[in-house]
């Protein structure tokens, strides 16, 4: 078992990281940079390294420094949490060539999962269900119009390296395809360093569903069930809850235990998760596989009892799944709402400053994962996410009782946060009576 890991990320995430790690008996280092000097969760670590200045190239980006950091603090393992350079096979392939463990996938099993066209290839030979769309990578506009006149329009041209919601272009026509291809390769080159694009069918009316996968050094792979995150604004999540409200069981259980068949075959060691989307009919399409554990990996730890954090440290260490498939059982239902420091009567511009009121929601069936207290500064440098809230409950109507109550409860400010747009999507009815989709939000923000 590690001794001491190195924590190279920041906020919510390096305090669950810390939090596992010493309920592990292991110690936890965290870096910093100096935008994040008086974060108060740096004392909960055994140690503390500044690494640079507040730009992310300077510090939680740059695997220099943060080499130099786990040299210095003799650590055996590196958590990467999630964005940074959680999903970078190079800093997986570093940590190894330092011979320090990195608590994720090896650089290799990164490559071929965390590739959106590679992925594909290895879900066909699982047989999870992929979109309609083109094998591989589009060579030019002709490939891209005779893939389109197959499957048929509206399409959506995505880069094989996108994410964060970027790279992505919808196109209803032929014209608009022709125009977008030239467009979306040079785009894709210059904002991800790989102009590779594909082509899938658009769905207009979708949920966005995601099954949630551990796989360990000794070929097994169990998945976690699945969550819904329909609830997304400019492609970022907003609510998540697991299980998926209506989902047909016999169905996702299939879909599930092909996402985690997928993963072992993969010789993947680590948390994933598959994402899909799933139309009217029920009828999954992958869409990528994320290589890391992801924000809202709480609402699976909720209605399973697996600590996920845990789970991938002992993976990294080399320990075999202490779990079966058959012991996976779902119990009740689990609602997470992201805290975001951001002012939705603005167009949701993020918030930067002081924290006076920071009064966080308690008792039965209420978690708050978040570094913030009364006092904290958010900096200007980062992703706007302050915390999140996850209830869980015996079932999502009980659940929505619970989030409502904890939300009424949770009182921040002078910053604006998302709560107050929580508190409203709490009553709204599609919402309440599970009609989710990934449009809902934008429709009910008009
Ligand atoms: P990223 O890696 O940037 O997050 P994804 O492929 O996961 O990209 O897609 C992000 C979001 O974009 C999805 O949750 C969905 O809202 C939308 N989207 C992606 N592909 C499609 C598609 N084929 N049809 C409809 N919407 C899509």
């Amino acid at each position: 078992m590690f001794r001491r890991i190195l924590i190279a990320n920041r906020g919510e995430i390096a305090l669950r990281i810390i939090r596992a790690a010493h309920e592990l008996g292991i110690e936890a280092v965290c870096v910093y940079s100096t935008a994040d000097r008086d974060a108060p969760y740096l004392r909960l670590a055994d140690r503390a390294i500044c690494i640079g200045s507040g730009p992310a190239k300077d510090s939680y980006l740059n695997i220099a420094r943060l080499m130099a950091a786990a040299e210095l603090a003799d650590v055996d393992a590196i958590h990467p949490g999630y964005g940074f350079l959680s999903e970078r096979p190079d800093f997986s392939e570093v940590c190894r060539d330092c011979k320090i463990e990195f608590i994720g996938p090896s650089p290799e099993a990164m490559r071929r999962l965390g590739d959106k066209v590679e992925a594909k290839r290895f879900a066909r030979q699982a047989k999870v269900p992929v979109f309609p769309g083109s094998e591989g990578a589009i060579e030019d506009e002709e490939e891209a119009v005779a893939v389109a006149s197959e499957i048929g329009f509206p399409v959506i041209i995505k880069a094989a390296a996108g994410g964060g919601g970027r790279g992505m272009r919808v196109c209803h026509n032929e014209p608009a395809l022709r125009t977008n291809i030239k467009k979306a390769k040079q785009e894709a080159q210059a904002a991800f360093g790989d102009g590779s694009v594909f082509i899938e069918k658009f769905l207009e009316h979708a949920r966005h569903v995601e099954v949630q996968v551990l796989g360990d050094k000794h070929g097994h792979a169990v998945h976690l069930w699945e969550r819904d995150c329909s609830m997304q604004r400019r492609h970022q999540k907003i609510i998540e809850e697991a299980p998926g409200p209506g989902i047909d069981r016999r169905k996702i259980q299939g879909v599930a235990e092909n996402a985690a068949k997928l993963v072992k075959q993969a010789e993947y060691a680590g948390a994933a998760t598959v994402e899909f989307l799933m139309d009217d009919q029920q009828n999954f399409y992958m869409l990528e596989v994320n290589t890391r554990v992801q924000v809202e990996h709480p609402v699976t730890e909720a209605i399973t009892g697996v600590d996920i954090v845990k789970q991938s440290i002992l993976i990294a260490a080399g320990e075999p799944l202490p779990f079966k498939q058959r012991d996976i059982q779902i119990n009740g239902h689990a609602i997470e709402c992201r805290v975001n420091a951001e002012d939705p009567s603005r167009d949701f511009m993020p918030q930067a400053g002081q924290i006076e009121t920071w009064e966080v929601p308690g008792g039965p069936g209420v978690r708050v994962d978040s570094h913030v207290v009364p006092g904290y500064r958010v900096p200007p440098n980062y992703d706007s996410m302050i915390g999140k809230l996850i209830v869980h409950a015996e079932d999502r109507e009980q659940a929505i009782r619970r989030c409502r109550r904890a939300l009424r409860e949770f009182e921040v400010g002078p910053i604006k946060t998302s709560i107050l747009l929580h508190r409203q999507l709490m009553e709204d009815s599609s919402f309440v009576h599970a009609e989710l989709d990934i449009h809902l939000l934008e429709r009910l923000l008009k």
